[in-house]
């Protein structure tokens, strides 16, 4: 199993309505985690004190960084494939 592309992982991400054209914000979290105590599905572990970087907030579908309330609104490109 390839850890960061496993196809388990986008089942809880809507599909991009080209209709809608909603952006989908979303923000990037690392955190520091004890694979002797920490089981993936139990986020309950990841605490503060554990993060270790961000990256976002930015657009799941268009991929565009966050800059202002205005490209919020904007409407959203979609993915490019
Ligand atoms: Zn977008």
């Amino acid at each position: 199993m390839d850890f960061f592309d496993d196809d388990d992982q986008d089942e809880k991400m809507p599909v991009y309505d080209p209709i809608r054209r909603e952006h989908l914000w979303v923000l990037l979290a690392a955190f520091r985690v004890d694979p002797t105590v920490v089981h993936p599905d139990n986020a309950q572990l990841l605490t503060n004190e554990d993060l270790l970087n961000t990256a976002g907030p930015g657009c799941y579908y268009c991929e565009i960084e966050w800059r202002d309330q205005a490209l919020a609104m904007a409407p959203c490109t979609g993915p490019d494939d």
